[in-house]
């Protein structure tokens, strides 16, 4: 695996593939990204990872700094991998050049966008960025981040032409794999799977009982709060394609934020 840390170095690596498939992360590799990787090299590309903490996505400070790194282990399970290449580039290389500013209009501000204000803006600018050096036509990206991956579908696909294949969520305990699950006490995990189990029947009962039980999901929330301590973020049905509020006609997901230990988890069902 080549290590690549300077834009102009990878450019000149990269020139002349067509078919690179690349999976932006963060780092602290975990099943979740791997899945990513595989399906990349399913499709007989040569493979990018990149690993950059983006800061311009975190809207507290805190949360920037206790991101989990351990890049040792990340390069031991991408090289493990055969992943051709790994870009890790720092803040102010990605930074230096001036790009476009992505704004989300109202009807956009919902989800994780109404609670983490800028954060789809920063990671917006960063993908604009990294899709600009590495021009893939295509991009891997995890359900798991399904407001990411329809914010980057509306926003850059046309611009770069890019396939963007989205990949589904990877759970272990039914907990959906994070890099932040490695913040969390022993005592949370347990709770977080109970609570992820019991959305997971919220979501099953509701192809029966569709709006009836829609208008229970305040309870359930408060519930939730109750008897995990918890702070639940959003609990919502919504459109699989849209987003928009579900009508129960097309399909759609249940949407859960909460925090626990101070570490905030999402997943989507
Ligand atoms: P991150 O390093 O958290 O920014 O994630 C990098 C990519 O991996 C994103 O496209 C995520 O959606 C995806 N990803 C993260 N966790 C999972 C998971 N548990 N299952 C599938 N994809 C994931």
């Amino acid at each position: 695996m080549k290590i690549i840390t300077s834009i102009f170095d990878l450019n000149k690596e990269i020139k002349d593939y067509k078919n690179i498939g690349f999976v932006p992360t963060m780092g602290g590799i975990h099943a979740g990204h791997i899945s990513l990787i595989k399906a990349s090299q399913n499709k007989k590309s040569k493979t990018i990872v990149s690993i950059f903490v983006n800061p311009t996505q975190f809207n507290k400070g805190d949360d920037f700094k206790q991101y989990p790194r351990n890049i040792k282990k990340d390069i031991g399970i991408l090289e493990k991998l055969n992943v051709e290449y790994l870009f890790t580039p720092n803040t102010k290389d990605i930074y230096k050049s001036k790009a476009k500013k992505f704004n989300l209009k109202k009807k956009d501000k919902i989800l994780c966008a109404k609670y983490r204000i800028g954060h789809f803006e920063g990671v917006l600018n960063v993908m604009n960025r990294l899709m600009t050096i590495i021009k893939s036509k295509d991009l891997y990206m995890g359900e798991k981040d399904y407001q990411q991956l329809y914010l980057i579908k509306k926003f850059l696909s046309k611009k770069f032409k890019v396939r963007i294949n989205s990949c589904p969520t990877i759970r272990i305990n039914n907990i959906a794999l994070s890099t932040r699950n490695k913040l969390l006490k022993k005592r949370s995990i347990k709770k977080a799977s109970e609570i992820a189990l019991f959305l997971k029947k919220v979501k099953y009962k509701s192809k029966f009982e569709g709006t009836k039980l829609a208008s229970y999901l305040d309870n359930y929330k408060k519930k939730l709060e109750k008897k995990y301590h918890i702070k639940v973020d959003y609990l919502e049905f919504r459109d699989e394609k849209s987003l928009k509020l579900n009508n129960f006609k097309n399909k759609y997901r249940l949407f859960v934020a909460y925090e626990i230990d101070n570490v905030r988890l999402i997943d989507n069902y």
